[in-house]
């Protein structure tokens, strides 16, 4: 209902809303129309409300008390036994069977062939460490000194281990892993989030990385990942999946004869449905601990990059997807046009009603009790209502502008494979 240019009347509350015909029209005082496409997954209002209700319990717990470093709750017990069972116990009850079996059954050859499944085991479920695809675009320290000096400043100020190499990405996100057996700190830089940021904002979110890496959150996260990897690997194992010829073997290796289908469903059906249940249970029990570390990573954000910087970094992130498709046009269909530049501007020319109201949909659709991070608006909130911080790095904009000059090179190249991969 258009009264006239510019305005129009909440047909709900009759409050009036401005309406802006670029931008979903919708009512800031009851929230009419302030999702219209809806989530994409549904769920029953029941739980939708339980959900709620977890969300805020949490919230209200860290906007009123400390936030404190997960404690040793049950849960949190249950997490490490659960993934110390799968990483450790099983492949090493694998080990000692196959060398039981190769030790005490004669002729060897018998000895050899019911070992294959023991060592099996042991091999499938062998904790790995975190490694960089071949295809990763990396950035070493000699290559971008001011960025890497940026990194080192908040590392030192936070007090955790400094990176030791930066992978760029064309995906709108910023990550955290430790890679390798010396669990070295990297951290993923996706280039249409990171051109859309602000100074403040780009130490906000290097800060909230690091204070992952601080928090130890980068070993818990290694070990839950680990142990949820070798359950998904068994699931994969115990599957009919034809495309993979070592499992198959494995598979076949001692049931020539039989269908093997049906020792596919058999295996499916216990072995497979055990390992589901048990990495159900894994993933539930560490929720909470997962969205309580997003909680405090955002409060040293705050320390390091100030209030401002960090809550505006989180309200960057709900506007990622509109950084990336305005960086896949521009390497579409115009090639004269800087693919970042092009993510930049379209970030910067969303009105403020409309940021608004993708945190109120982030309210909406991210409250739910599997997503490992907890809605963007209360993250926003909880930094904006807890006492402000001053920063403790500042980054000039001259100093931003010449850290995108060190990256202009090895951005080129991966937004070049990006180019080529659209087509
Ligand atoms: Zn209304
Ligand atoms: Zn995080």
């Amino acid at each position: 209902m258009q009264t006239d240019q510019g305005t129009s009347r909440c047909p709900q509350c009759d409050h009036e809303i401005a309406a802006d015909p670029q931008y979903v029209t919708w009512c800031d005082q009851c929230d009419w129309n302030v999702d219209p496409t809806g989530p994409t997954h549904q769920v029953s209002a029941r739980r939708q409300r339980r959900e709620h209700q977890l969300a805020d319990t949490l919230y209200r717990e860290l906007e009123h008390g400390e936030i404190r470093r997960p404690g040793w709750t049950v849960a949190r017990v249950g997490t490490y036994l659960l993934s110390a069972l799968i990483l450790v116990v099983l492949p090493l009850a694998g080990l000692v069977g196959g060398i039981y079996a190769l030790v005490s059954y004669r002729p060897i050859w018998i000895g050899i062939l019911l070992s294959v499944i023991p060592f099996g085991v042991t091999f499938l479920l062998r904790p790995r460490a975190h490694r960089l695809g071949p295809e990763s675009h990396l950035v070493h320290r000699e290559q971008a000194p001011r960025l890497f000096g940026l990194l080192d400043e908040i590392a030192t100020k936070i007090g955790t281990r400094k990176v030791g190499l930066i992978e760029l990405s064309p995906y709108p996100r910023i990550g955290f892993i430790k890679v390798g057996w010396r669990f070295t700190p990297v951290i993923s830089i996706g280039l249409p989030l990171w051109a859309g940021l602000g100074p403040q904002e780009r130490v906000a979110v290097l800060a909230h990385e690091l204070g992952h890496g601080k928090n130890g959150d980068g070993l818990h996260r290694w070990v839950v990942d680990s142990a949820v990897d070798a359950l998904q690997e068994i699931q994969l194992t115990s599957r009919n999946d034809e495309s993979d010829e070592y499992r198959l073997e494995l598979q076949t290796y001692h049931f020539n004869g039989y269908s093997n289908n049906a020792i596919n469903s058999f295996l499916d059906a216990t072995i497979g449905s055990m390992a589901r249940g048990v990495q159900w249970l894994l993933t539930t029990a560490d929720l909470r601990a997962g969205q309580r570390e997003e909680y405090l990573a955002d409060r040293r954000s705050a320390e390091i990059a100030g209030s401002d910087g960090a809550a505006g970094a989180l309200e960057r992130y709900e506007l990622a997807s509109t950084s990336y498709r305005a960086m896949e046009q521009a390497l579409r269909f115009a090639p004269d046009v800087d693919p970042l530049e092009a993510a930049a501007s379209a970030v910067s020319e969303i009105p403020a009603r409309e940021v608004e109201r993708r945190l109120r949909v982030s309210r909406l659709r991210e409250t739910r009790s599997d997503s490992t991070h907890p809605p963007t608006n209360l993250r926003a909130k909880l930094i904006r209502a807890r006492p402000a911080h001053d920063p403790l790095v500042e980054l000039e904009i001259d100093e931003s502008e010449a850290i995108d000059k060190e990256l202009a090179g090895p951005a080129e190249a991966v937004l070049k494979e990006l180019r080529s991969a659209l087509r």
